[in-house]
């Protein structure tokens, strides 16, 4: 039952976000700076976000050879560098708004696990493919020693300009920002419907007291892999991934982040733990759903990877195993895109949402009125 104030002023909006991931959050962020009157709010369906932003691994990256190899062939040159810049220049958006103590940034580096010998000249087409554009050679070959892999591990690709966050740190100093510019955000209120009205969209929120409606002129939807009940036609596909965590153990005292089998498998440490995650190739169309769960078939070639080459011998204990769900569609490019006259959409983020997050954010703000 709702009040008269309830009802006149509290429901009414000048933008509303759905989807209270890094996407959302960024939206309502650049927004809200823009717009300092307005009266923003984001609603989130999760306690906290239910799709990827809080479950990821926190990589830093924007693209190792193996999988700028797959761009190239999809996307051809010019594209594959615009799309490597996108994450980059996405990467210091991140840094620069939230700062690198806030999001517990480290440039550890990127290294792509080579099981033979790396191609050298692959190596110089890739860096002189990216230098024009990033001002550096971010690849060059090192050394398997320091790390405790097993001698199947050849050597390593690294590109120096990557690093890790604190997805947590990352998500909370995100919230903070946009709670200091006076965006409200409602959590555990799944939009179920989103319709005209006489002035505007009329935003439809299940809540624990039943169904509430929001009003406000412009909706901004940031709903990632959940898009399909609002965008039917647009070409959005669920890939779960899943990560787990071990125990501390004094052999995860090195630093990086690393990967292998063309980005699908990776792995750093996090507080003296191994966190590592991925698979998703192994049973694609198992993967191929927004619920949440764990592949068991998926698990169990990661725990056997950590045996065979990513710390032999060292026992560990798992302390923690949850999933995530990413979006996916043909290119790689996310949808930052004008819907109808009163709806933006940001979505479709991939594998790199941690690069191209906050960029997206930036870039549907700025597709607000
Ligand atoms: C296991 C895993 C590991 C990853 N590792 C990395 C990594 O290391 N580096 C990297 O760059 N990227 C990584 N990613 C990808 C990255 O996390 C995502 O690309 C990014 O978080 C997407 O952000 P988003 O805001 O678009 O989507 P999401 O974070 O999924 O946010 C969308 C939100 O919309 C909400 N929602 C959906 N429908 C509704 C509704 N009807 N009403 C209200 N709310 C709704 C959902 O609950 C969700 O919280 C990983 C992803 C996963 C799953």
């Amino acid at each position: 039952m709702q009040s008269y104030w309830e009802r006149e002023t509290l429901r009414h909006f000048d933008l509303i976000v759905v989807g209270g991931g890094i996407v959302g959050h960024s939206t309502a962020l650049f927004y809200a700076e823009s717009h300092p009157n307005a009266r923003i709010a984001i609603l989130e369906r999760g306690l906290f976000p239910e799709g990827a932003s809080t479950k990821n691994a926190g990589f830093a990256c924007f693209g190792s050879i193996a999988e700028l190899e797959h761009d190239l062939e999809s996307l051809g040159a010019q594209r594959t560098v615009e799309l490597v810049l996108k994450r980059f220049s996405g990467l210091q958006l991140l840094r620069q708004t939230l700062g690198d103590q806030a999001i517990d940034y480290h440039e550890v580096g990127g290294y792509e696990l080579c099981f033979e010998a790396p191609d050298l000249e692959r190596i110089n087409f890739f860096n002189d493919l990216l230098e024009p554009a990033l001002g550096a050679r971010p690849y060059s070959v090192v050394q398997n020693n320091g790390f405790g892999f097993s001698d199947s591990v050849h050597s390593m690709i690294k590109n120096a300009l990557e690093g890790t966050i604190d997805t947590g740190k990352m998500m909370a100093a995100l919230q903070r920002k946009v709670a200091q510019l006076g965006v409200q955000t409602f959590t555990q209120s799944a939009v179920a419907t989103i319709e005209d009205g006489p002035h505007g969209k009329l935003v439809c929120v299940e809540t624990t007291s039943g169904p509430v409606e929001l009003l406000t002129p412009q909706v901004a939807l940031c709903t990632n892999a959940f898009s399909k009940d609002f965008l039917p036609e647009v070409d959005v596909q669920p890939g779960r991934g899943m990560v787990l965590v071990t125990k501390p153990n004094p052999a995860f005292d090195w630093e990086g982040s690393f990967h292998y089998h063309d980005g699908y498998h990776y792995f750093r440490t996090v507080d003296g733990r191994l966190l590592l995650g991925g698979g998703r190739q192994l049973d694609l169309e198992g993967e191929s759903t927004t619920e949440a769960g764990i592949n068991d078939r998926i698990k169990a070639q990661l725990l056997e990877d950590i045996q065979s080459f990513i710390a032999p011998g060292v026992p560990f204990e798992v302390d923690l195993c949850w999933s995530g769900t990413m979006a996916f569609g043909t290119d790689k490019n996310p949808v930052v895109q004008r819907v109808d006259d009163r709806t933006v959409a940001g979505i479709r983020l991939g594998g790199m949402g941690v690069a191209i997050g906050m960029g997206v954010g930036k870039e549907l703000a700025g597709l607000l009125a």
